[in-house]
């Protein structure tokens, strides 16, 4: 009896030691390709993820229904400051060994990548010609620090992804080897009527990009949201476009769970696994990573080799990046 105990506690402080020893192990990398980089204030509002299960049945002559809902037990918290939301991304970014692809707030994006150089890759994006001329937008992406055109979001404009109003940017992308973003499919509820009247549902129409892609063989281009929620369009795109991968920004923390996994699950089955990029459509709420990633991690239906590749290898393969820098 004695002399097991004796064992027991050999064995046990030699597994103490080598934990002393042993430097603890990197988590595998992971790629975010949907970040959005904002100033905190603007929508400073808790938020219940999956909160679309329950679409309030409104009336035009009430007051309109808040697009987010915090009626949960445990609300994700908005970061209260530009340098709080800063310290918690590159904080998450270190402990998850997770790289992004941000956009939005040029300041705000410039700190993040001052900080963090390897850890963030920027992007720009062009959603109307008003946003900016062709010329400048052109001088962005050749200055070296933008290297990704996203998000790039005619829907909430009121127009198609192959306006011809947006096609010299485009090809000024597709000249300089620059991937592009761009927004189709879901907004949330209510997005004509009460937050933006210009969107409209059906110019998030995965096949509206046909065009735009026959105009530019080599432009590479990923549907943010996967086209949700149009996958036989998604999946006929794909297949006929070689080159076109998705994302999962957004509907992976608001639609309901069992929604998300159907959908995914979906492009899956048809055989798209390795052109699906994890993606969040962070916004405020720094736990949002840890939320969206969780949604991966319990898919049962797929294999580890498939979560990596959403997570990881479909990004460094899409934005040709180097694998051997991430380890
Ligand atoms: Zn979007």
């Amino acid at each position: 009896m004695k002399k097991r105990f004796v064992l027991l506690f050999l064995l046990l402080s030699a597994v103490g030691s080598q934990a002393q020893t042993t430097p603890p192990r990197r988590p595998l990398p992971i790629i975010d390709v949907h970040v959005h980089a904002m100033r905190v204030g603007t929508m400073s509002v808790e938020m219940c993820p999956w909160f679309l299960r329950d679409m309030p049945g409104g009336d035009p002559n009430q007051q309109m229904t808040a697009f987010l809902n915090a009626q949960c037990v445990d609300p994700l918290q908005p970061a209260k400051s530009d340098a709080e939301m800063q310290a918690a991304v590159l904080e998450t970014m270190n402990r998850l060994n997770m790289t992004i692809v941000a956009y939005g707030d040029p300041t705000i994006l410039r700190k993040w990548k001052k900080a963090a150089p390897d850890r963030v890759i920027a992007g720009i994006g062009v959603s109307s010609p008003k946003d900016m001329s062709v010329q400048a937008f052109t001088d962005s992406i050749s200055s070296g620090f933008y290297t990704v055109m996203g998000e790039v979001a005619p829907q909430y404009q009121g127009l198609s992804p192959s306006d011809m109003s947006l096609d010299a940017y485009f090809a000024a992308a597709e000249k300089q080897n620059v991937p592009v973003g761009i927004h189709m499919g879901t907004g949330g509820n209510g997005m004509a009527n009460i937050s933006q009247s210009s969107y409209r549902a059906s110019l998030g129409r995965p096949f509206l990009l046909e065009d735009l892609l026959a105009r530019h063989p080599k432009m590479k281009i990923w549907v943010m949201h996967a086209g949700y929620p149009m996958a036989d369009e998604m999946i006929a795109l794909m297949g006929a476009n070689a080159y076109v991968y998705v994302d999962l920004a957004g509907f992976i923390w608001s639609y309901p769970q069992a929604e998300i996994h159907a959908y995914l699950k979906r492009l899956v089955q048809a055989g798209f696994g390795k052109r699906i990029m994890y993606g969040t459509d962070f916004m405020i709420w720094p736990k949002l990573f840890e939320t969206s990633l969780s949604v991966i991690e319990n898919a049962d239906y797929l294999s580890f080799d498939q979560k990596r590749d959403i997570l990881f290898n479909n990004a460094v393969r899409f934005f040709r990046l180097d694998a051997s820098k991430f380890k």
